[in-house]
């Protein structure tokens, strides 16, 4: 989508701290860090929220939550935990329509968030 601005992450035409890349998503750095590590893990197929997921695209939420796994153990954050975020809508606090994933750690994370 041509005014997304993941989707112009996704296609290189504009900057950013890309940590991992395959065919299905690319993480790259949040440009306002909540945590010491915040990476976000998006999906390259413009989906704008969890409410259009379906049976076609379902196979990317498993597959970005496997990527933070193993980006949780690169990181080094595995081990005392991380946590994943991910808002849908305005109630939930979603500003970029296009679907992804927070993986934040390297602090302890309170409960209930804001
Ligand atoms: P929120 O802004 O409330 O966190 P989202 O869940 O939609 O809502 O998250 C969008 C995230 O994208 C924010 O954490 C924001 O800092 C991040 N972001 C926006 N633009 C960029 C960018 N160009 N590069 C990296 N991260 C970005």
């Amino acid at each position: 989508m041509s005014d997304c601005i993941f989707c112009k992450i996704i296609n290189k035409e504009i900057p950013s701290n890309i940590v991992y890349e395959d065919d299905l998503v690319v993480a790259f750095r949040d440009i306002n860090p909540q945590a010491p590590v915040h990476i976000l893990i998006v999906p390259k197929e413009h989906i704008p929220t969890l409410l259009d997921l379906n049976e076609d695209n379902k196979h990317l939420i498993s597959h970005a939550y496997m990527v933070a796994k193993e980006l949780a153990k690169k990181e080094g954050i595995d081990e005392k935990g991380y946590r994943i975020v991910s808002n849908c809508g305005n109630d939930g606090g979603q500003t970029v329509y296009h679907i992804h994933f927070h993986l934040l750690g390297g602090r302890f994370m309170t409960w209930p968030p804001g």
